[in-house]
């Protein structure tokens, strides 16, 4: 009887309410979890997501055996919330020089769980219910359901493709903001504009006039921006990374976001921080510390020695963020050699360690579904890592549901990876080529 008693409890127990929070309805589908997946299953050669497949530089993973072993046990301990202060103080050092300002370690600075974090700080706290969010596409896919966890409501401006002259390969300089359109989008709603720059997935890199644009449009608008800038220093072809925080009248409204992962190549540290004016941390802190509070000390204490190395070299041949752009140029050029030699054409990126292509040549070797729901691209990218063990990523991937459908000829891929790793992924395209000419 008991046994029996207790099962209908447990029964009825049982929730019938929704436990969903409305803020997630539609946005529970993640482009990485399945593609990851998909390529740990299938892939040979895994071009798809953006990491690094060679080690972290030597003097980095030293200072963290140092760090480890170098007896200050308090390392293992909770470090200050809003940063460890080694780190906090050569970024302020190391922005200083770059943004030729002065800035407090305390207050003009925050250490982050990775860029991501500080992504989601900024929009929790400067995005209300109502406010506009213009994002520009191709996009970095998490900024659309961050902002929509905010209560925020995204507005998407394209860069729109010009055709490149006499059959040279198209770069990404070659996608540009409509001006016009990009100022239709903004209105007494906007509160605020993302910018990526460089930018993920078209590897594009905004030249000074069209951070300009962007920066009289926010300052005429009263509109904020959040620059994530996480590839700054993978900027090819002698090309420059301006800072739109440099630009009049944008320090006071922009919050600039960095990555160690990127920068040093070690993205599972997940050590990122964001640097701004205080009236605008201020808040990015009370989102921190109600939240994560911090991230790993050890990890922080080990960016702090990179970074101090790194100020110590700045602009010297043998700084990393001198030589890390001169080797990934040259892995860039190799991929787009090897792409454009079996015609999947490139767009040749200015920077970050992306690169876009165009599969249009391919259509004819991935069978057709018809009135699938799936972009192309989508098929496209899951036929090939299946049948041919090569990863990338669909370009549909990196824009909003209205616009996917405009962008389904393209995947990307990511070439911070060995030489071998692109020699292999070089053979795989040879072969395939070899059999559609004879098929
Ligand atoms: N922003 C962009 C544009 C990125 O590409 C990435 C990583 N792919 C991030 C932010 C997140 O960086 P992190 O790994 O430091 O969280």
């Amino acid at each position: 009887v008991k046994a029996s008693n207790s099962l209908s409890f447990s029964l009825q127990a049982k929730m019938s309410r929704p436990v969903q929070a409305r803020r997630l309805e539609g946005i529970d589908k993640n482009i990485w979890v399945e593609f990851v997946k998909l390529a740990a299953t299938y892939s040979k050669v895994n071009l798809g997501q953006g990491f690094p497949d060679f080690p972290a530089p030597d003097f980095l993973t030293e200072a963290f055996t140092r760090a480890l072993g170098r007896g200050n046990h308090m390392l293992h301990q909770y470090t200050r919330a809003f940063g460890h202060p080694p780190l906090v103080k050569v970024l302020a050092q190391f922005f200083e020089k770059l943004l030729g300002r002065d800035l407090d370690p305390m207050t003009n600075v925050m250490v982050t769980v990775g860029a991501y974090q500080a992504l989601f700080c900024c929009f929790q706290a400067l995005v209300d219910e109502g406010d506009e969010v213009i994002i520009i596409e191709p996009f970095f896919d998490c900024y659309e359901p961050m902002v929509k966890m905010a209560g925020g409501t995204p507005v998407f401006v394209p860069l729109r493709p010009n055709p490149p002259k006499d059959g040279k390969l198209m770069s990404s300089a070659d996608w540009q903001l409509d001006p016009a359109e990009l100022a239709s989008k903004f209105s007494e709603r906007t509160k605020a504009i993302v910018l990526n720059s460089p930018n993920n997935p078209l590897g594009k890199v905004f030249s000074c006039g069209e951070l300009g644009l962007i920066a009289e449009l926010c300052v005429k608008h009263d509109v904020l921006c959040i620059s994530d800038e996480v590839y700054e220093w993978l900027v090819y072809d002698g090309k420059q990374h301006i800072r739109i925080a440099s630009l009049q009248g944008m320090w006071d409204r922009t919050v600039i976001i960095g990555s160690a992962g990127k920068t040093f190549s070690a993205t599972g540290w997940k050590v990122g921080w964001v640097v701004g004016p205080d009236r605008l941390l201020q808040h990015l802190r009370t989102v921190h510390q109600n939240s994560v509070y911090h991230c790993a000390t050890i990890a922080q204490e080990a960016v702090a020695q990179g970074f101090q190395r790194e100020l110590m070299l700045y602009g010297k041949p043998e700084s990393y963020f001198v030589q890390l752009p001169k080797e990934l140029q040259q892995k860039r050029d190799w991929l787009v050699q090897s792409l454009d030699g079996v015609g999947m054409k490139p767009i040749v990126p200015e920077g970050t360690y992306f690169l876009v292509a165009d599969i249009s040549q391919f259509k004819s070797d991935v069978p057709d579904v018809p009135n699938s729901d799936e972009p192309y691209d989508y098929r496209f990218a899951k036929w090939m890592v299946k049948n041919k063990g090569l990863a990338a990523i669909p370009l549909s991937a990196f824009y909003s549901e209205t616009h996917k459908n405009n962008y389904t000829n393209f995947i990307r891929f990511c070439f911070a990876k060995e030489e071998a790793t692109l020699k292999a992924a070089n053979d795989i395209l040879q072969k395939w080529k070899r059999e559609k000419s004879s098929s």
